[in-house]
């Protein structure tokens, strides 16, 4: 029997996948993991902003074909950046020709003159070699640090991977004439009642009769293929995790250097207002600015077309910092919303926050050859570790889904 832990959009693809018998431990009493929504009065809100973007067609149509078309939106993005008091498009490194003159000359002159890329080993190393001092100072430094909330040298080159938008000087000088919008999400589905739909779809084909909600891993035996939860002890053939992989070198007495497995978390507030904002195209703005206190706000009543705005806001923490009292941080919030404009004579009438930890794990050099040395310990006591945090990787749900099912293939 395969144990699978998590029912978030990992298990539940692994569970619809596999052909083995299984069973499938989830801590909460929903599933979803972090693709769950909330439905507050008029407001569709999930655990901070959710997209979709499918680069592998066949899984589009999987996930698509359980949904009503007419319950699915499909948005041509548009973002932008708040940067010294004024709204250029995204992403940063394309559109410096939007800046003030004077700063346009400096990120074009140290694009140019940056020096030669062949010895770097950290992300903010990239950023300098790749885009030259002023692009990465006004924009690429400031705005990852707020969300990664950590020094950016400690980062691998690779750290975003694909998610990166990587530009070259042909590109980025060819942009100042011809628009070039293309980007991962270019443009991205959304359904009208929130990122749990996508859940609901994949889980329509798992055996409801093999899911135990409210049931917590609390200790695996590698030796002899036996899971403890607060419930029972469960003998398993194959352990198939999702939950955070330092978690589970933990659960199963494997010991680890714990500084190596490092992330940030993420406070997400979500607020309804009582009436439209003044910002009506974006779907959502970077805000690089470290006096304001959040680095992206999201408009999901532009997103849904509702004549109410309504707002994700993410906050960046390291893991280890205490979050400050929220009554606090969400009055700083509106007045920063003020203070950028986005916030006029709107009356907040709805409100939530929640906690995403972990949000962005540090992917490092040394925690990339230490997971993979793990993950073949692991897999000799036919334990596998997928998902956002149990690969500790940076990825989006569709990577998530193709990972699970790829895995179930292989155990087939
Ligand atoms: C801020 C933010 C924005 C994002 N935006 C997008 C986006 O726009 N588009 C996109 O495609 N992706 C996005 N993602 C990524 C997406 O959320 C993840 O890739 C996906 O949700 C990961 O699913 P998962 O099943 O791997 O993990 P999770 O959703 O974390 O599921 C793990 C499950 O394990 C359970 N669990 C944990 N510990 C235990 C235990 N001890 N016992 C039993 N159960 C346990 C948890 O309760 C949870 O349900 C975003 C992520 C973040 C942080």
């Amino acid at each position: 029997m395969d144990l699978i832990i998590g029912a978030g959009i990992s298990g539940l693809g692994y569970a619809a996948a596999t052909h083995n018998p299984y069973l499938i431990v989830e801590r909460d009493k929903e599933i979803g993991g972090y693709c769950k929504t909330i439905y507050n009065g008029d407001y569709v809100w999930d655990y901070s902003g959710h997209f979709f973007h499918f680069l592998r067609p066949a899984l589009r149509d999987y996930v698509m074909e359980r949904i009503d078309p007419s319950e699915v939106l499909q948005v041509q993005k548009h973002t932008q950046i708040y940067y010294n008091g004024r709204h250029i498009d995204f992403p940063f490194q394309m559109n410096i020709h939007q800046l003030e003159q004077e700063e346009f000359i400096d990120c074009l002159y140290d694009l140019f003159t940056a020096p030669d890329s062949a010895e770097v080993t950290s992300f903010k190393q990239m950023l300098y070699a790749k885009f030259g001092r002023s692009i990465a100072e006004k924009f690429l430094i400031p705005y990852n640090s707020k969300l990664y909330a950590t020094d950016l040298d400690r980062l691998d080159v690779d750290a975003m991977g694909r998610f990166f938008p990587f530009a070259d000087k042909e590109q980025i000088v060819r942009n100042f004439r011809n628009r070039d919008t293309h980007s991962y999400n270019a443009s991205f589905l959304y359904p009208k009642r929130g990122c749990i739909r996508i859940i609901e779809s994949v889980a329509s084909h798992v055996d409801d009769s093999c899911l135990s909600l409210e049931e917590k891993l609390l200790e695996v035996d590698l030796t002899q293929h036996t899971a403890v939860t607060d419930r029972r002890t469960i003998h398993y053939d194959r352990l198939i995790s999702t939950i955070p992989f330092p978690t589970l070198l933990s659960l199963c007495h494997v010991d680890y250097d714990k500084s190596v497995y490092s992330c940030n978390k993420v406070l997400v507030f979500n607020l309804g207002f009582d009436s439209k904002g003044p910002e009506r195209v974006n779907n959502w703005i970077y805000y690089p600015d470290r006096s304001l206190v959040f680095y992206r706000v999201g408009f999901y009543d532009n997103i849904l077309g509702q004549d109410k705005m309504s707002l994700y806001v993410e906050i960046g923490f390291s893991h280890d910092a205490e979050i400050p009292d929220t009554q606090m941080l969400l009055q700083r919030t509106l007045d920063d919303l003020r203070q950028v404009g986005v916030l006029t004579t709107q009356q907040l009438v709805a409100h939530q926050e929640l906690v995403m930890d972990p949000a962005y794990v540090h992917i490092t050099q040394q925690s990339e050859v230490d997971k993979a040395a793990k993950m073949a310990l692991l897999a000799q006591h036919d334990v596998y570790s997928i998902g956002r945090y149990g690969a500790w990787k940076y990825c989006s749900l569709e990577d998530n889904l193709n990972d699970a099912f790829q895995l179930a293939e292989r155990l087939k």
